[in-house]
């Protein structure tokens, strides 16, 4: 489906509705992480999406710089997967995401954040076959992807 469609799709049934969740949902199981981006940049919002120990997703809405990491209810830890939308932002931990690994140290596998530059990823050495990290923290400490 072209991005067009999908925010026409979005515009039509609202961010809250079931079907949109389900469109994220889809593009989140297919790692179509351009178009949640562009999503989030189209309607001007933050979008969370958490995967958990499950596999089962939630979406969540957000204000830019709002958005935290705020387990759903019926989510079930470890969870896979936090990724969020920093629109028409560049793609970095903010103190706030800094402060949501901090306290996901031992519910959280990876983290992913989305800016107009491209990917960044952490991975939580804790929970994951990993080396430990060098400094302190249990995240890995990697570089932006650039939007292919
Ligand atoms: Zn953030």
């Amino acid at each position: 489906m072209q991005i067009q469609e999908i925010t026409e799709l979005i515009r039509i049934n609202g961010q809250d509705s079931e079907k949109t969740t389900q469109l994220i949902s889809e593009l989140t199981t297919q790692k179509d992480w351009d178009k949640i981006y562009q999503i989030s940049e189209f309607f001007g919002q933050e979008i969370s999406i958490l995967v958990d120990a499950q596999e089962r997703i939630f979406v969540d809405w957000g204000s830019i710089s709002r958005v935290e990491l705020t387990p759903p209810l019926g989510s079930v830890v470890p969870f896979k997967l936090w990724l969020h939308t920093h629109p028409r932002n560049q793609a970095f931990w903010s103190e706030t995401d800094q402060y949501s690994l901090f306290i996901a140290e031992r519910i959280l596998e990876q983290a992913i954040v989305l800016g107009m530059d491209g990917i960044l990823s952490t991975s939580n050495t804790n929970l994951l076959e990993l080396k430990p990290s060098i400094d302190q923290s249990c995240w890995t400490l990697e570089q932006v992807t650039a939007w292919s």
